[in-house]
């Protein structure tokens, strides 16, 4: 559509980020898009408002170089063509992305365009709780099971993969929340493989994505975001984004997308898209900034356990690590002697870091999983997932690292 514009043919990832997709003289000169809140488009011919629904629907095909014009912003608009196409040089192996409304619109619309009833869907735990509860509560009546696999389990997920029932999807959340336990994407993807009929390997890939982890060069088909977190950054915004390799699944995602009417709306669109150049820069302030935290705080007795990945001890884990991750990340958890008494304590007493979920914001935010984002996962799998009464899981952000780590010391001071 008439918004786009191929930057330079060949920019690496921070170049293409601000030139590709985005052409000035459609956003009257202006250096950066405007936003554009049309709801309805106006044709420059009714042949033209023809051709452009025989090729939203599907009917037909655009030429090569076509570009069809707008019709009503449910199906597109500008802003999220240009987001779209602005993000894709940040995921390694894309080549196009569909933006929703939120993270579990673009979770809800993969699995409900890929998956049908007498399928099934196999999928790591813990995931996200929206996601456990996609699976677990809503798709079972439609006739769509879940098959959970404990995150890092490989030769668990292989059985769960060959002896499925007619796989679907592989669904992966690695680093796993908030354990941080490590799933081998390229394991899974070579197991999906072996199948008669290959299953999509889909990747929650919120937690490292797009700056440290790669799902897409791993095998991977789709990549899934709550563009909320690390993409925005300010934890001042809801969104989600998928992305892939092949062209004709994000196709699929956007028809669906126009029947469940989940598409980002363009301020949010305009907002993220001026954010994603930064991306890289925050995510490796928050990841440098974790590391020295994380490495610090290790070494305190009242910390159990911390986990964090260059902290991993399980040789297997480690292996995952170097294999798939470039840097550990923004995101550490921590396993208090004194469980929920001193995890609350530990909470209460912070004066820079805030109780709050969420994370990837450019601030600090510290949480207690058990009673808050995992509080409706059963005992026995919380247990089972290392979800403890003493852990407190800690978003790190841009700060002063020397600050954060005082702030925590005084916080385990108060217990
Ligand atoms: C937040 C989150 C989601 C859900 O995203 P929303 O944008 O809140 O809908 C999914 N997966 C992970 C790993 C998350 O952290």
């Amino acid at each position: 559509m008439p918004h786009h514009k191929d930057g330079h043919r060949g920019a690496r990832p921070a170049t293409a980020v601000l030139t590709r997709g985005f052409d000035p003289a459609l956003s009257v000169g202006s250096a950066r898009p405007a936003v554009f809140r049309s709801s309805t488009y106006v044709f420059s011919s009714p042949e033209a408002a023809e051709r452009s629904f025989a090729i939203a629907t599907g009917r037909v095909q655009p030429e090569e170089g076509e570009q069809a014009e707008l019709i009503y912003s449910r199906i597109s608009h500008p802003n999220a063509e240009i987001l779209e196409d602005q993000i894709v040089p940040l995921e390694s192996g894309a080549r196009e992305a569909a933006v929703f409304n939120s993270g579990m619109a673009a979770i809800m619309t993969a699995f409900m365009t890929f998956a049908r009833p007498g399928e099934s869907i196999v999928y790591t735990l813990p995931a996200y709780g929206g996601t456990m509860n996609l699976i677990q509560e809503f798709l079972k009546p439609f006739g769509i099971q879940g098959i959970p696999v404990m995150a890092g389990a490989t030769a668990a997920l292989d059985e769960a993969i060959r002896t499925a029932k007619d796989p679907a999807i592989v669904f992966i959340e690695t680093p796993a929340n908030p354990t941080m336990v490590m799933t081998d994407l390229r394991h899974a993807s070579e197991t999906a493989s072996k199948l008669p009929r290959r299953p999509l390997v889909m990747v929650d890939n919120t937690f490292l994505g797009p700056a440290f982890q790669h799902p897409l060069l791993l095998g991977a088909d789709l990549v899934l975001y709550s563009a909320t977190k690390y993409l925005s950054g300010f934890s001042d915004m809801i969104a989600g984004v998928a992305l892939g390799r092949n062209p004709e699944l994000i196709a699929r995602m956007r028809a669906s997308r126009i029947m469940f009417g989940n598409i980002l709306q363009p301020d949010e669109c305009w907002m993220l898209d001026g954010r994603l150049p930064t991306v890289p820069l925050r995510m490796n302030r928050q990841s440098k900034n974790a590391q020295k935290i994380a490495e610090k705080l290790v070494e305190d007795g009242r910390i159990q356990r911390l986990h964090y990945p260059t902290l991993f001890s399980d040789a297997e884990q480690i292996k995952i690590r170097l294999a798939q991750c470039d840097f550990p990340g923004g995101i550490f958890s921590m396993e208090l002697a004194g469980g929920r008494e001193a995890a609350f304590a530990f909470l209460r007493s912070l004066r820079i870091a805030r109780n709050a979920v969420s994370l990837g914001g450019v601030e600090t935010l510290a949480c207690h999983p058990a009673t808050t984002t995992h509080s409706s996962m059963p005992e026995e799998d919380k247990a089972r997932a290392g979800i403890t009464p003493g852990m407190v899981r800690v978003s790190v952000g841009i700060e002063d690292w020397h600050d954060l780590l005082s702030d925590f010391q005084q916080a385990l001071d108060k217990i």
